[in-house]
């Protein structure tokens, strides 16, 4: 079986390399010419670190400069104070089988991709697809001419996807949610300079801090072994409808956390040049899927970066993809039945997946909610909430919830995928 994909992104690569395991054919094309170590930092949850796993991939991920996080921390905004501490380490892999990761995002798609070429994907950058055809034989144009086809096509072309609107078949771009980011990385050298046992403090004990306060957050990890470390900075958009990133003004980044925990303003003050990214997320959309031809991660399930789940769906999405071709294929007795089967196995695919990545586009809505409230009755009584968490019962605020941190966390997706597909051959034998 032949599969192309569009887009050389953490869902496109995924895709790839699960396909690649199932001994499919697989071309991947990049519209940019290079790839360039955009995006700062992103977090692994477990149940990214599972796919990673079942890819034979977690141990080079700690050598590509990934860090295991010991706890993930809530802090207020104005000074700093604790508001409840996710445990991370043993504990996190005790409640949902394998650990959160850290790492810069370039690091991430440096080892994908090489594992892609490792295993003989045919991966073409500067190959920008503009059009595409939906039959038995899809077909894919790129913008200098030349036609390829395959037994499917997959758009992992990201948040502006081209193919969603061709799958669609009209324009359909991603809502705008009101907020926006700054991201960026730096040194450990220009932390350690302001010699305070606050930030010290901070940047030495590999966890994640999150400071939340009225219509805005933060979030802080390192990267790179430690010797890096990333920022992003949640905020109201101010940028012009329609615009999607643009360099930012620093001083304007800064002041708008003037009267934040003095500490996150030290680490704020490190980012030097920074840019803006306008945050956009998609309700459910209609149709993943048109004849051989299937969507997969921001391309059809963009949210809010609100519970780092994102990149996480995507490479679920892509690992589901890849085992559910490659059965289909290995249990088909020819090529014919093979093309037969396919749609249904699309839309096995889009019915599997829609459930799971919309519990991410709510979930991260609902943590805005709780990151960003104002001060007053209601945050008091979040902050008490918080404080009473004990990762064994019921917390109101689903960051607190262990009970749907271990849907979210722990899901077993190889497992589901493999249960869905023999269901689905008990089905299609009756028939
Ligand atoms: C501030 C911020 C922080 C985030 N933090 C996290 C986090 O901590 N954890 C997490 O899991 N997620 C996080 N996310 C979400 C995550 O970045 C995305 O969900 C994820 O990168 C989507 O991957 P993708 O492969 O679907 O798309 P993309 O990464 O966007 O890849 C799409 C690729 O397709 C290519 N392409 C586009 N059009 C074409 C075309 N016509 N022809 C050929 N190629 C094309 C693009 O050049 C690109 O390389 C964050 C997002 C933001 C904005």
């Amino acid at each position: 079986m032949k599969v192309i994909i569009v887009g050389c992104g953490l869902g496109g690569l995924s895709c790839a390399i699960s396909c690649l395991k199932e001994g499919l054919q697989v071309t991947i094309l990049e519209r940019a010419p290079e790839i360039l170590p955009v995006g700062a930092g992103i977090q692994i949850p477990p149940n990214a670190t599972r796919v990673l796993n079942y890819y034979g991939l977690e141990e080079q991920l700690e050598k590509s400069g990934a860090i295991r996080i010991e706890d993930r921390l809530l802090r207020r905004y104005s000074d700093g104070r604790i508001l409840c501490i996710r445990p991370g380490g043993k504990k996190m892999v005790e409640d949902f089988g394998f650990p959160y990761y850290v790492i810069h995002r370039a690091d991430y798609q440096n080892l994908l991709i090489e594992e892609v070429l490792r295993q003989g994907a045919d991966l073409r950058m500067g190959a920008e697809v503009v059009d595409v055809t939906f039959g038995a034989s899809p077909t894919v144009t790129l913008r200098n001419g030349q036609i390829l086809d395959a037994d499917v096509i997959v758009g992992a072309d990201g948040l502006w996807s081209h193919l969603r609107e061709q799958v669609l078949g009209h324009p359909n771009p991603p809502e705008e949610t009101g907020d926006l980011a700054y991201r960026g990385t730096f040194s450990r050298t220009q932390l350690e300079n302001f010699q305070d046992p606050i930030v010290d403090a901070i940047i030495n004990d590999n966890k994640q801090h999150l400071w939340m306060g009225p219509g805005k957050h933060c979030s802080f990890y390192p990267v790179r072994g430690g010797t890096e470390f990333n920022l992003v900075l949640l905020r109201p958009d101010n940028l012009p409808a329609g615009a999607r990133t643009a360099a930012g003004d620093v001083l304007e980044m800064r002041s708008t956390f003037d009267d934040w925990d003095p500490a996150l303003q030290k680490i704020i003050s490190c980012m030097d040049s920074v840019l803006k990214w306008k945050l956009c997320h998609m309700h459910e959309l209609d149709t993943w899927v048109k004849g051989h031809v299937a969507l997969l991660g921001d391309a059809c399930h963009p949210s809010l970066p609100y519970q780092a789940q994102g990149a996480a769906m995507a490479v679920e999405d892509g690992c589901v993809l890849g085992i559910l071709l490659g059965r289909a294929n290995r249990e088909s007795s020819n090529a014919a039945e093979l093309r037969r089967n396919l749609p249904s196995i699309l839309d096995l695919y889009e019915s599997l997946r829609k459930s799971r990545t919309t519990v991410n586009v709510k979930g991260s809505i609902r943590n805005r909610t709780m990151f960003h409230m104002p001060d007053g009755e209601e945050q008091r009584a979040r902050d008490e909430a918080l404080a009473k968490v004990t990762w064994k019962e019921p917390c109101v605020w689903q960051w607190g919830d262990i009970g749907y941190l271990k849907k979210l966390n722990g899901f077993d997706v190889i497992k589901d995928t493999n249960r869905v597909f023999d269901q689905w051959v008990g089905h299609v034998a009756k028939i």
